[in-house]
């Protein structure tokens, strides 16, 4: 029977909850356990893919194609598992669902309710994770904090599942915050007391706390916890702020989480086979050089917006020895300024455009295009990105004034990017997308080919718009190579420039399936070549 380990968290958000989920199944796995991980969101959307990422940061996305929280990609990342449909639920994927069934009559005859209709669906969310990946573990985060209104049927679906699976299947892990007061310099465990009493209030008792707090809480403030929490001290971690979030896993290793959790469990304790992981924290902590990367975007201000991609560069980095700084560049802002072009990437070593939907700070993006393929700058395309890098080269060297995409100019004289015929009768925006795992066939002898060393390779997409065939024949004689092509809807997924050091772009996001210990081919390729560049 499986086991499941139930993530919340209280006082505020933003403690990093995720994190510490996808910490504590990173170390169960480490000892031999098979994992699987799930997050609940408590919003009404049915998915993040219709929202503003300036709102919720970066839509992630499964190989199966469903929309999920960035959570999703902290879990990949640390667990090194493909996640999939029911990895990430919200409230309005649950309310959808039952009153779905209720128009279709599934409960004839009742009243539906809040419990056990919501409660039952949610459970059953919990349960289809666990059968259909088949893991000894799921670990489940829980959005929000706990008091929240929108997460409160979650929380009592969790109540139900602990009173029927019993405490030695379930483990609860509370994530809260110890606050450093100035002046009296003091840690407070106030907050973290009555975010317990909530929790308790609504039948659940945490069997751990996992305690944010700028640095070692201490014996005292563990023995306070305990007593007023009912949870053994030694089951108080700290989870203490750190410059590396790789390094988490090793904090809580040190303090005995995945024992604690294994124990209540009544499951062996085999040897965790952490050495790996150890020695990439090593190589982030002493890494050599420092590179800059241009990365022009349009939600700029918040860099979760980016996150995937931002990882997947740090990654690369990680294999090339070097730290990667992000220079976080405003498309908007580049399209409006008079500032010289020289001026802004001063510092740059390669320039990345990546993903985007609608028309604001487009020009800006081509501008920064333009300037890496007429300086020789590493550049890296994705979607949007490589949708822009053709846009450009039709315009500045095939001489195609008017080529745009009819995204952002839907009645231009060249679409070179134009809405995909099988979107042409798309009314609903939601979940409607090219989404998920398609396959790509690589032409030998391209920079393409030569970094995924393979003929077929698998990628997520996230796109409406895709390249106009039509145009090829004038692109290729340009010398644009089309070195990636979806053979089966004849979709062109790579482009590259051959004459120059490194000019690529793809309509996938390669970010997603970036690992900390493993690199992605085209980040791989673009930070060696930004490095060299230096
Ligand atoms: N907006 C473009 C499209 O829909 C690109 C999407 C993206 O960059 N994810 O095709």
């Amino acid at each position: 029977m499986a086991k499941y380990v139930f993530v919340t968290g209280g006082v505020v958000s933003g403690l990093g909850k995720g994190i510490t989920a996808s910490s504590i199944a990173l170390l169960l796995k480490s000892r031999g356990y098979k994992v699987f991980m799930q997050k609940f969101d408590p919003y009404i959307n049915v998915d993040p893919g219709t929202m503003n990422p300036i709102q919720h940061g970066e839509v992630f996305v499964t190989y199966d194609g469903c929309e999920t929280d960035l959570d999703l990609g902290h879990y990949e990342r640390y667990i090194d598992e493909e996640l999939n449909y029911t990895s990430n639920i919200t409230s309005g994927k649950i309310y959808k669902s039952v009153i779905d069934k209720e128009r279709h009559g599934d409960y004839l005859g009742a009243t539906v309710q809040m419990v056990p209709h919501i409660t039952n669906e949610i459970k059953n969310k919990v349960y289809e994770a666990s059968n259909t990946s088949g893991a000894d573990i799921v670990i489940t985060e829980i959005g929000g904090t706990v008091g929240d209104i929108e997460s409160q049927s979650f929380i009592e679906a969790l109540r139900q599942i602990q009173y029927e699976k019993g405490s030695s299947n379930t483990f609860f892990v509370h994530c809260t915050l110890i606050p450093f007061i100035y002046g009296s310099n003091e840690l407070k465990t106030k907050p973290t007391q009555n975010s317990v009493r909530d929790l308790r209030n609504m039948g659940i008792r945490p069997d751990a706390l996992v305690c944010r707090t700028p640095f070692s809480t201490g014996e005292h403030i563990k023995e306070k916890l305990s007593l007023f929490c009912s949870v053994p001290v030694e089951n108080v971690i700290d989870s203490v702020d750190v410059k590396n979030i790789y390094e988490i896993p090793i904090k809580y290793y040190e303090q005995k989480i995945d024992e604690i959790i294994l124990k209540q469990f009544g499951l062996p304790i085999k040897e965790a086979k952490l050495d790996y992981w150890k020695k990439l924290i090593k190589t982030v902590d002493n890494l050599k050089e420092e590179i800059e990367i241009a990365l022009v975007g349009k939600y700029v201000e918040l860099h979760d917006a980016y996150l995937s991609v931002a990882e997947a560069l740090k990654h690369a980095g990680y294999k090339h020895n070097v730290k990667i700084n992000i220079n976080w560049i405003d498309s908007e802002e580049l399209e409006k300024q008079d500032k010289k072009l020289e001026e802004v990437f001063k510092n740059t070593q390669g320039i990345l455009v990546p993903g985007g939907f609608g028309s604001r700070g487009i020009e800006g993006k081509i501008k920064a295009i333009t300037y890496a393929r007429e300086n020789n700058i590493p550049f890296l395309g994705i979607c949007l990105g490589m949708q822009l890098a053709v846009i450009e080269f039709a315009r500045n060297v095939c001489g195609i004034r008017e080529a745009s995409s009819t995204e952002f100019s839907p009645t231009c004289k060249d679409p070179i990017i134009d809405l995909m015929s099988d979107q042409k009768s798309v009314v609903n925006m939601g979940g409607t997308l090219r989404l998920g795992n398609y396959e790509c066939t690589l032409q030998e002898n391209t920079l393409a080919y030569n970094d995924y060393k393979a003929k077929k390779i698998l990628e997520r997409h996230r796109h409406r718009y895709e390249f106009n065939n039509k145009y090829r024949p004038i692109l290729e004689d340009k010398g644009m190579v089309f070195s990636g092509i979806n053979e089966k809807a004849n979709l062109v997924e790579i482009i590259e420039l051959p004459n120059l050091k490194h000019f690529i772009a793809c309509q996938f996001h390669p970010e997603f399936k970036s690992r900390p210990t493993r690199p992605h081919p085209l980040f791989d390729s673009f930070i060696k070549a930004s490095k060299e560049n230096k």
